[in-house]
């Protein structure tokens, strides 16, 4: 059997493994990634979410030279407004304090199409799609990869194969699941008024439904939409057709972005979280998805996935400096304490806010319009929410 050799194996090629790769690869990594779809043609690919990029996010982008290429997909957000039930009751945020957006709308193809390009030509990198895992030996200091074809032997392996890893099924970690019983709409749709690249946020005694500024497109304004609501009511919803839904949405959005004069694309994602117990097992990490999610109240689980990116990359540096090879026990525990606690926190946070803004109960509703006011009054409060919009805290 064929036996390839690399020092990292990632195992996923989606946003997060993608950038895995090329980031590494900057340090002069072989590295292998096996994806099981045929990944690098996009125009298969039917993912048609747009990811909100925080600053914090940009800032390592850049770093990695990817920033410019990005950068023309992109539509900055200047204004974010949130509003719970009523329009009386509403706070915002602008960029004013520290002269930069609050993040950059993109779509998750272009963002896919950017890397793809980047990844074909990369000496360091070796892309094998429609390959995936079939079981994993220990064998002195590597780990080896088997596949139907070929196997893979590396110093470490970094799964990034999603919410529904098979890695993490294989190696049985321990993982602890919130199911929401509720769906996300996603669409994307033209519409008669521009957005003014705010981003809106309104609260639902449902779930909260999302406005993301898009570029425009052949000189249509265009915005995505996120709804976060029962999975029945989603589903009917789904299903009706394209005038009729134009209708429900332009009620649900209350004339902030005009009249919605298409619908461009539509998916339905059902929505958990969940958190894996351990981050690493057996010469190998878990990154993205694969390791946590969480309800896209707050737009910022490929966020803390890129953190974890960063992180790995600046491990990877001090390990490499130092002559340690990647894999062995201490690297691996050092990447899980680096990036455990900011997930479980990010759960924790992204779970009582959609119960906070979701709860019926009179005297939470009543603390909550309280707690808007005092937060749209108290600078301080609004300077540190934006700054975690921005994926600065
Ligand atoms: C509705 C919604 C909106 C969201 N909006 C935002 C947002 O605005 N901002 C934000 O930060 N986050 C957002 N998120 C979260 C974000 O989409 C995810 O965190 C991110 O896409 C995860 O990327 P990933 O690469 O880890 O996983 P995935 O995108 O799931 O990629 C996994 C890859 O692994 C491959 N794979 C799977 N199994 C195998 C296998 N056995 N062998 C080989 N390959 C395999 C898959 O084909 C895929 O390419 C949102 C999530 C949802 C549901």
């Amino acid at each position: 059997m064929k036996e390839i050799t690399s020092n990292i194996n990632i195992i996923g090629g989606g946003l997060i493994g993608a950038i895995t790769a090329y980031s590494l690869s900057k340090l002069d990594f072989k590295i292998t990634i096996l994806e099981k779809n045929d990944q690098f043609n996009p125009k298969k690919h039917k993912d048609y979410r747009t990811i909100a990029i925080s600053e914090g996010t940009k800032t390592f982008l850049e770093k990695l030279n990817l920033w410019s290429d990005i950068r023309s997909f992109a539509e900055p957000i200047k204004r974010i407004k949130v509003i719970d039930r009523k329009l009386s009751n509403f706070l915002e945020f602008d960029n004013k304090r520290r002269k930069s957006n609050l993040g950059y709308i993109v779509k998750n193809t272009d963002l896919l199409y950017i890397l793809y390009k980047k990844l074909k030509n990369n000496r360091n990198v070796l892309i094998l799609n429609n390959s995936q895992p079939e079981s994993f030996r220990i064998y002195k200091d590597t780990i080896v990869t088997n596949l139907n074809n070929c196997s893979v032997v590396s110093d470490i392996n970094v799964a990034a194969d999603g919410k529904k890893s098979f890695v993490r099924k294989k190696l049985k970690t321990p993982i602890f699941v919130k199911n929401y019983n509720k769906s996300a709409f996603v669409t994307t749709f033209t519409h008669s008024k521009s957005h003014l690249s705010t981003a809106f946020e309104f609260f639902y005694k449902n779930g909260p439904l999302a406005i993301l500024p898009m570029q425009e497109l052949d000189n249509n304004f265009r915005s995505s939409i996120v709804w976060t609501n029962n999975r029945d009511y989603l589903e009917k919803l789904f299903d009706i057709d394209n005038k009729s839904l134009q209708l429900i949405l332009g009620k649900e959005t209350r004339g902030s972005v005009g009249k919605i004069n298409k619908i461009v694309t539509k998916q339905l994602f059902p929505l958990s979280a969940h958190l894996s117990s351990s981050f690493y097992e057996n010469r190998t990490i878990y990154i993205g998805d694969a390791a946590h999610s969480f309800h896209p109240i707050a737009g910022q689980g490929w966020n803390l996935g890129m953190k974890g990116v960063e992180n790995l990359f600046n491990l990877a540096k001090k390990y490499k400096s130092i002559g340690i090879e990647l894999g062995n026990n201490s690297f691996c525990k050092e990447y899980h304490n680096e990036n455990y606690y900011s997930a479980y926190r990010l759960y924790q946070l992204t779970d009582k806010l959609d119960s906070i803004f979701t709860n019926q109960n009179f005297f939470i509703s009543l603390c909550r319009s309280f707690g808007l006011e005092l937060f749209q009054k108290n600078k301080k409060i609004n300077n540190l929410i934006s700054d975690f919009a921005m994926g600065i805290n």
